[in-house]
C-alpha cells in the first residue's frame, strides 16, 4: 500500500514536473510581449504629446520638444513614461524623444520595442503602411 502510494506521489511530481517546464518559457514570452506593448503605449503617448505641444506652441514641423516641453501633456506627467525594462530609470533613460514628424525611440530594447520599419508620424498618429 506505501509503496503504490509513493508510485503515485512521484508520477504527480514527475507530471507537475513536466508541466512547470513545459509553461516557463510560455510565461517568459508572454511577459516579454506584455513588456514590449507598454513601451509601444509609451511611445504613442509621446507620439501624441510631441503633435500636441506642437499645436499649442504653433512650433514648426522640424522642431525639437524637451520632456520639460512634454510634461504637460502627460497625464501624470513624464513620472510614468519609463520602459518596463527600465525600473529604476526615467523618462531621460527610456527614449529619445526625436524630432517632430520622427518616432520616439526606447534606448533599453530599441530593436524589440519598436514599430515596424515602414511606421511613420503623421500628425498625431503612428501610421504603418501595408506591406506590398
Ligand atoms: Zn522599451
Amino acid at each position: 500500500m506505501k509503496r503504490r502510494a509513493l508510485v503515485v506521489a512521484v508520477a504527480v511530481a514527475a507530471i507537475l514536473l513536466v508541466l512547470f517546464v513545459l509553461a516557463v518559457p510560455l510565461i517568459r514570452q508572454a511577459r516579454r510581449g506584455a513588456q514590449r506593448n507598454v513601451c509601444l503605449v509609451h511611445l504613442r503617448q509621446i507620439t501624441g504629446a510631441k503633435a500636441s505641444w506642437a499645436m499649442a506652441e504653433n512650433q514648426p514641423a522640424d522642431a525639437m520638444p524637451s520632456w520639460a516641453d512634454l510634461d504637460p501633456y502627460f497625464y501624470g506627467g513624464t513620472n510614468a513614461m519609463v520602459c518596463p525594462l527600465d525600473p529604476n530609470g526615467s523618462c531621460v533613460t527610456s527614449y529619445e524623444i526625436g524630432r517632430l514628424g520622427r518616432l520616439p525611440r526606447c534606448k533599453i530594447m530599441p530593436h524589440e520595442h519598436a514599430f515596424p520599419k515602414r511606421a511613420r508620424v503623421v500628425g498625431m498618429l503612428i501610421v504603418v503602411d501595408e506591406e506590398e
